[in-house]
């Protein structure tokens, strides 16, 4: 029968030899294998403790925004939503209280916003939806868990510490660096 490819081998019912039967050189061989990538530099890293470094365009975990003035960007119009292609995100908007100036920027804001991590796939249109620059992909990355619920990020997972701005400008230099 004609072959495909040149990988083929006949079997052959060969008798073992001496050497082949103590197995002792097979194993040797084994050893010494093991031996050579003891030594050899690792290619595993302990995440999470240790953390490889990513590419300038890697898409991670989303933040919420803030302004300048610490309020939050986000005003709920659904766009986010309408333009994610795996149906991740959802939220419920609410009317800004008198006093709540401060808290949030524009009269309508995200009383819940909510991303299904484990149906994102990261493509960045939330952000490219956004009209009002609320919603980023930063290079964190979506931490494992164990129950299906805790990958539902809520604005407590999901929207920027006061007192800690995530720096989410190397991504965008570098697509228009290389635009
Ligand atoms: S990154 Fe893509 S899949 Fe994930 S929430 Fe945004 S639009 Fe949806
Ligand atoms: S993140 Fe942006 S697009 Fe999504 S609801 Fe908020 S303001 Fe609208």
């Amino acid at each position: 029968m004609q072959s495909l490819t040149n990988r083929s081998k006949n079997v052959v019912d060969k008798k073992m030899s001496l050497m082949e039967r103590i197995y002792l050189p097979a194993i040797f061989k084994g050893m010494s294998i093991t031996l050579k990538h003891f030594f050899m530099k690792k290619t595993t890293v302990s995440y999470p403790e240790q953390k490889k470094p990513v590419t300038p365009i890697f898409r991670g975990q989303h933040v919420l925004k803030r302004d300048d003035e610490g309020r939050e960007r986000c005003t709920a119009c659904g766009l986010c939503a309408v333009a994610c292609p795996a149906e991740a995100i959802t939220m419920e908007a609410a009317e800004r209280n008198n006093g709540d100036e401060k808290l949030y920027r524009e009269e309508k804001y995200a009383k819940t916003y909510e991303i299904n991590m484990l149906r994102c796939i990261f493509c960045g249109l939330c952000e490219e939806a956004c009209p009002k620059q609320a919603i980023f992909l930063t290079e964190r990355i979506v931490d494992a868990d164990f129950g299906r619920d805790e990958f539902i990020y809520g604005k407590d997972k999901l929207v920027e510490k006061v007192d800690e701005r995530i720096d989410i400008t190397k991504r965008q230099i570098w697509e228009y660096q290389n635009s």
